[in-house]
């Protein structure tokens, strides 16, 4: 293990520079953000609460104090399923690093129990329940511990949107290892979620524990919310004209759809795989690992998959459904461009989405305070969607990151929609709800709504007589689709609910001032067409910056990589990253000590593949 602690005769009084390591250990030249600050608090002794968006760096945050500091780091992490790779991806840097879980066997848990105790370890990783287990805590008593990192810190957060029991346990860490430096992370959290953390971790500021809050904006990220028309088609068309070959997931509200969806585009050619609670342990684990491990492969999920999943190159990250909150949606499409290239966040989003949302709040277990936690994370995010204001603009206000100018690179700064005033068409469609609710036992959704307003004779209609109401036919000025853009927008602001029991549409205390019009009503007018980065078809949004001539030798590389990777039965970006072999194709090292100067290629990693990449590069 090249860090510090081998070469240093007296381990309790390490030497190694976190500079140093980074370098040696990671093959990075210098730190980012505030990773320089953190470190080095933490490494003094103090604690942390670490707030970086996705992709910003953190674990190196805990790694590297975890390398400086004697003793072992011990990392509380929720990704049972993702501590294998993880543990992988160290150990192809030399770290010395391992894991316990409920996946283990037995003697695998005695194996690395042994190796913390004797002092042969770096990290441990550890599931929030194994600290429940009294034989956890006296392990760590008889080992010595570095730190405490706190991975996904929003989950001790009662009032957020992830809550698991498991966290509350982490409050009794500094009661029993009061010098014991704890580090909490998440890349998750509103202004209210933080204070949570904070309280229930006992890691308000203070002396001791600092709080470094960066920057939550992901600039390579293009925000997308598009009117959901035929959504398959429309996901399909996007990853045809902007996403051929490229890495994504495709999230859905049921696994249902999620196998429609998956099916549908391996029909269309691509490799598009499951992924839901209802499909057996091992064919997720399988899906899961050909998703990290083989290059273009598409997910098709619930929002199940994909928390800690570190895969740097997912380029595109789509919504077929409305996600029940901003934290959710801003969590799942933060794993696309981990490695800081263009990448799209992409939703479709429409009237019945709204709908579904609020019946399922309505119909939710749980009390009144639980329902209207839900019903504010959905407002929040039905707020987001019908902006017409820059999406990134909004999404930063909403995590606590105020007066941000409009970005450039969302839907809406691209193609800026247009906002009209539409209080009389609003205060028809109330009327024509007003007169149905009369006749509340009967079913009437937006078809017939609108019908009405059109003037349509439907059978229907007929029926129930409702060509003579008052309201018949007086919506000509209006087409179906944009009276249904405006139903949607109603609905989504509350000026509108939907009756659970026979899903129908009636008036709430809000309506009431519109309809006596004594309030105006801007809506949003869905533009046209939907924005498009302007790439040549077929090139992926990870392709722009390669010179012809580095091309061939980028592929090259990673066949070799795909070849090794499958050897050693680990994902291909845990030998080298994507930008790192592009560096390599461009540089075109002619040494050993010119390509251990590239980003990336650390001590380890050098000793271990530097002669199969010259050699790779001269073939
Ligand atoms: P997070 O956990 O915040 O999502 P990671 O710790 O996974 O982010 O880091 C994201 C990516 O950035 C990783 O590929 C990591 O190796 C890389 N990275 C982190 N810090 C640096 C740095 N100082 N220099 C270069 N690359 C870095
Ligand atoms: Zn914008």
């Amino acid at each position: 293990m090249p860090d510090a602690r081998t070469a240093d005769p007296a381990p309790e009084s390490s030497a190694a520079a976190p500079l140093d390591v980074l370098r040696r250990v990671f093959g990075y030249e210098s730190f980012r953000g505030q990773q320089a600050e953190i470190i080095e608090h933490v490494c003094g002794g103090g604690d942390a609460l670490v707030l970086m968006p996705t992709g910003g760096g953190k674990s190196l945050c805990y790694q590297i104090p975890a390398l400086v500091r004697a003793g072992v780091g011990v990392v509380v992490s929720p990704l049972i399923a993702l501590m294998q790779d993880q543990v992988d991806a160290l150990r192809a840097l030399g770290v010395r690093a391992g894991f316990l879980n409920s996946t283990q066997t037995l003697e695998e848990r005695r194996d690395t129990e042994r190796a913390f105790l004797s002092g042969e370890l770096d990290l441990l990783y550890l599931a929030p329940e194994r600290l429940r287990v009294p034989s956890t805590m006296s392990l760590l008593d008889r080992g010595r511990v570095a730190l405490f990192a706190i991975d996904e810190a929003h989950c001790v957060a009662q009032w957020g949107h992830d809550f698991r029991p498991d966290y509350l346990a982490l409050s009794e860490l500094h009661e029993r290892w009061p010098d014991v430096p704890r580090i909490a992370l998440t890349a998750t959290a509103t202004e209210a979620t933080h204070a949570e953390i904070a309280q229930r971790l006992d890691l308000r500021p203070g002396e001791r524990a600092r709080h470094f809050v960066a920057s939550f904006d992901r600039p390579n990220i293009q925000y997308r919310i598009a009117p959901k028309d035929e959504p398959r088609r429309q996901l399909l068309d996007l990853i045809r004209t902007e996403h051929a070959g490229d890495a994504g997931i495709v999230y859905c509200l049921s696994r249902n759809s999620v196998e429609r969806t998956a099916e549908f585009l391996a029909a269309q050619g691509l490799v598009a795989l499951p992924y839901h609670a209802g499909l057996d342990a091992g064919t997720r684990a399988a899906n899961q690992a050909r998703f990290l491990r083989e290059d273009g492969v598409i997910v098709v999920a619930t929002i199940a998959f994909g928390m800690g999943i570190d895969k740097p190159d997912v380029r595109f990250v789509a919504h077929l459904d409305l996600p029940k909150s901003v934290e959710g949606y801003y969590q799942e499409t933060g794993r696309a461009g981990r490695d800081g290239l263009p990448s799209t966040a992409w939703l479709a989003y429409g009237l019945a989405d709204v709908v579904q949302q609020r019946k399922m709040i309505e119909e939710s277990d749980g009390d009144r305070d639980h329902r209207r936690k839900l019903a504010q994370h959905l407002d929040a995010m039905l707020a987001l969607c019908e902006t017409v204001e820059c999406r990134r603009t909004q999404l930063l206000a909403y995590f606590g990151q105020r007066g941000a100018p409009p970005c450039g690179n969302c839907d809406t700064c691209l193609v800026q929609p247009e906002s009209w005033d539409g209080t009389v068409a609003a205060q028809k469609i109330l009327s024509t709800v007003f007169r149905l609710d009369r006749e509340r036992r009967q079913k009437f959704g937006a078809g017939q709504i609108i019908d009405i307003l059109l003037g349509r004779r439907t059978a229907k209609v007929e029926q129930f007589d409702h060509h003579s109401l008052t309201v018949f036919g007086i919506g000509t000025e209006l087409g179906e689709g944009e009276w249904r853009t405006v139903l949607r927008q109603l609905v989504a602001r509350g000026l509108l609910a939907v009756e659970p029991r026979h899903q129908t549409f009636v008036l709430t205390e809000e309506s009431r001032p519109v309809l006596r019009g004594e309030q105006q009503v801007m809506l949003r007018r869905d533009p046209q067409r939907q924005a498009r980065r302007a790439r040549p078809a077929g090139s992926s949004a990870a392709q722009p910056a390669l010179a012809p001539e580095a091309a061939p030798l980028f592929e090259r590389l990673r066949t070799w990589r795909g070849a090794t990777a499958k050897e050693q039965g680990v994902p291909a970006y845990v030998i080298f990253h994507d930008a790192t072999l592009r560096e390599i194709a461009s540089r075109r090292p002619a040494s050993l000590a010119e390509l251990g100067a590239v980003s990336g290629v650390g001590e380890t990693k050098l000793a271990r593949y530097g002669e199969q990449v010259l050699q790779a590069l001269t073939d």
